[in-house]
C-alpha cells in the first residue's frame, strides 16, 4: 500500500514536479563547438529532420514564423495536419479565406489556388477521407527545398544539433527514479520509473543477464527490443530507452497505468465486458494491428493479458517478444504464441501470415464479450494435445451475450481455414473495420486520437495486483557471464530513442523551458552558450 501511495503521488504530480532540483544540469546542451562532428554526420532528409522527428519539427517550424515569407506555408501546413479530421466545409472555407487575405509571396497563392477546388470537391465527396494530403505533399515539396537549405544555416539547426547532443547522452539507471513493481515477465520484472531529468513516468521492463543466457533468450531480447524501436503509433507501446545494468537489460516503455483487459475481464464484476467497451477496444487493437501489417510484423502474441490501459482508457499491444518482421513479405512457420489463442494453421505447423493476428483478435473480442476464451473455461487448463484438438476441430459456441453483429463478426475471424477468414482477403485491417460490428467507429477519428475511450480508469487506484502477489525474481546460479555476452549487450544498450524522447521533452515542457534563444538571434547567456 505504501507503494501504491508513493506511485499514485508520482503520477499525479507527474511532469514538471517530478524533476530533479538539478534538471536544467541533466539536460545542458554543449557548445556549439562540440557538435561539429554531430552536425557533418547527420543526414540531411527533409523528412526525418523537419517531419518526423518531433523537435526538428518544432524548430523549423520555428524558424518559418521567424521569416515573414514562410509564415503563410507554416499556418496552412498546421491548420491542414490538425484539422485534416475535423475539418467542415465551412471552416475549410474560412482556412483558405484567411489564407488568400495575408498572401505575400505568388508562389503560395498559385498553391492554394491548385488546390482549393479538387479539395473542396473531395471533401464533399468523401469527409471522412485523407483530404488534404495532396495539399500537404505540395507544401512540403517547397519547404524541402530553399527553406530547408535556408534552415540548415540558422540557429534554429544549431539548436536542433545540440538537442541530438542531449539526446545521445548515455543512459544508466541514475537517470531514472524507481516506484513499485508493476508485473512479472518470462526474464524479469517491470517497476514504475520517472525520467529525472523531466519528470516522465515510464515502466522499466528488466531482462535478468542470468535469465537470458540460461534460457538462450539473447535473440529474443534484441528482437523486441529492435522491433519496437522501428515502431511510431500510439495504439502500440513506445520504447523509450534501452540501456544496460550490471544484471540486467532495461527497455523502459509508455507507462500503462490502467492495467491490461485480463484484469478487467475477470477481476472487476462479472466476467466479461459491455459492449462499448468490446467495440472500442477491438477497434484500437484492429489500428495497432494494422500499423504493424504495413511494416510487415505480424504480432502473433494476441491476448487479453498483452493488451494494456493507459490512464485516460485507451489501449496499446505490449509484449512484443513473438512479433516478428517478414522478409520480402514472406511467410513464416513456427508454433508460437500462448497456447489456447493459437491459430490452427500455427499449430498445424503451416506457414502463416497476418492471418494469425485475425484470428487472436477474433479470440479476443469473444473473450471479452463471453467473460471467457473461446476453447476453454476461464480457469480450466486442458493439456496442450486437447486444446489443440479443439482448435482445430470444435466450432465456438455463442452464447446470449452475442449480439447478431458480434458473432458475425467473430466467426467470421475464427475461421479454421486462414483463407476464407475475415482481413486475410486482401485489403487486410480496412476488411475488419468495415465490418457492421465497428460501424459507429470512426477511423480516422481514432488514428488521430480523438474518439473518447468509454471507460476511464480511477487515477487513484492501481489496476494490478498486490507487489506480495507478484513472485520475486532472484538470479540464476552458476551462470557466468563473458566477452561474447558484452558484445550482445552493447547491441541493446543504445540508450534513447530518438522519437519517444523527443515527445517526452515536448510532452513534459522540458523544450519549452530550455529553447531559450538570446536577443536578435545571440546564444541566450542564462543557459550558457
Ligand atoms: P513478458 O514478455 O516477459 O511476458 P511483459 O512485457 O508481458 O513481459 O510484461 C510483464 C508484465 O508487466 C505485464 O503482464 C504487465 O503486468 C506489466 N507491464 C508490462 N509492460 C507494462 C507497461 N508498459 N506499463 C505497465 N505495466 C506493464
Ligand atoms: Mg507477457
Ligand atoms: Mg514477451
Amino acid at each position: 500500500m505504501v507503494a501504491n501511495s508513493a506511485l499514485v503521488r508520482a503520477r499525479e504530480d507527474g511532469g514538471s514536479k517530478g524533476r530533479s532540483y538539478k534538471w536544467k544540469e541533466l539536460l545542458r546542451f554543449p557548445h556549439i563547438s562540440q557538435c561539429v562532428a554531430l552536425a557533418m554526420n547527420t543526414e540531411r532528409d527533409y523528412y526525418s529532420l523537419c517531419v518526423k522527428q518531433p523537435i526538428g519539427k518544432s524548430l523549423f517550424q520555428l524558424f518559418c514564423r521567424s521569416r515573414p515569407d514562410l509564415q503563410n506555408y507554416m499556418s496552412l501546413l498546421d491548420a491542414l495536419t490538425v484539422n485534416s479530421v475535423t475539418l467542415t466545409l465551412h471552416s475549410f472555407h474560412t482556412l483558405f479565406g484567411i489564407s488568400c487575405l495575408c498572401l505575400q509571396s505568388n508562389q503560395y497563392v498559385s498553391l492554394v489556388q491548385r488546390h482549393e477546388q479538387s479539395c473542396i470537391q473531395s471533401l464533399e465527396h468523401d469527409p471522412c477521407g485523407d483530404v488534404f494530403k495532396a495539399c500537404r505533399e505540395d507544401l512540403h515539396q517547397y519547404l524541402s527545398g530553399k527553406p530547408f537549405i535556408q534552415y540548415q544555416d540558422s540557429m534554429f539547426f544549431d539548436r536542433f544539433i545540440q538537442w541530438k547532443m542531449v539526446e545521445r547522452q548515455p543512459i544508466t539507471k541514475q537517470a531514472f527514479r524507481q516506484y513499485r513493481l508493476l508485473g512479472k515477465g518470462g526474464f524479469g520484472e517491470v517497476w514504475a520509473c520517472q525520467v529525472r531529468a523531466s519528470g516522465m513516468m515510464y515502466a522499466c521492463k528488466k531482462l535478468e543477464k542470468t535469465h537470458v543466457k540460461k534460457r538462450k533468450g539473447e535473440g529474443l531480447a534484441l528482437n523486441e527490443k529492435q522491433i519496437l524501436e522501428t515502431l511510431d503509433s500510439r495504439f502500440v507501446v513506445n520504447l523509450a530507452y534501452a540501456y544496460e545494468t550490471k544484471s540486467a537489460l532495461c527497455m523502459v516503455l509508455t507507462m500503462m497505468s490502467g492495467g491490461d483487459l485480463k484484469f478487467h475481464i475477470y477481476n472487476i464484476g462479472q466476467p466479461g465486458l459491455e459492449k462499448d467497451r468490446v467495440q472500442f477496444y477491438s477497434a484500437e487493437v484492429c489500428c495497432g494491428l494494422s500499423h504493424l501489417h504495413q511494416k510487415s510484423i505480424v504480432y502473433r502474441d494476441l491476448k487479453p493479458e498483452n493488451i494494456l490501459l493507459d490512464d485516460n482508457g485507451h489501449i496499446r499491444i505490449s509484449d512484443l517478444g513473438l512479433a516478428v518482421r517478414l522478409s520480402e513479405g514472406q511467410p513464416v512457420r513456427g508454433r508460437v504464441g500462448t497456447v489456447g489463442y493459437m491459430a490452427p494453421e500455427v499449430i498445424g505447423h503451416e506457414y502463416y501470415d497476418m492471418s494469425a493476428d485475425w484470428w487472436g483478435l477474433g479470440c479476443l473480442i469473444y473473450e471479452m464479450t463471453a467473460g471467457r476464451p473461446p476453447f476453454h473455461e476461464y480457469r480450466e487448463c486442458p493439456k496442450a494435445s486437447e486444446m489443440e484438438r479443439r482448435i482445430r476441430n470444435e466450432k465456438e459456441e455463442y452464447g446470449g451475450r452475442f449480439s447478431k453483429h458480434v458473432k458475425d463478426l467473430c466467426s467470421l475471424l475464427l475461421r479454421k481455414d486462414p483463407k476464407q477468414r475475415l482481413g486475410c482477403q486482401g485489403p487486410g485491417a480496412w476488411e475488419v473495420k468495415a465490418h457492421p460490428f465497428f460501424r459507429s467507429i470512426n477511423f480516422r477519428m481514432m488514428e488521430a486520437g480523438l474518439v473518447e475511450p468509454p471507460f476511464k480508469p480511477d487515477p487513484r487506484l492501481v489496476y494490478c495486483n498486490d507487489v506480495q502477489d507478484i513472485e520475486e525474481f532472484t538470479a540464476v546460479r552458476g551462470v557466468t557471464l563473458d566477452r561474447t555476452d558484452s558484445d550482445f549487450y552493447a547491441m541493446f544498450n543504445t540508450g534513447s530513442v530518438p522519437i519517444t524522447w523527443q515527445n517526452e521533452m515536448i510532452e513534459t515542457g522540458c523544450f519549452r523551458e530550455l529553447n531559450i534563444f538570446g536577443p536578435a538571434g545571440s546564444r541566450s547567456p542564462d543557459l550558457d552558450w
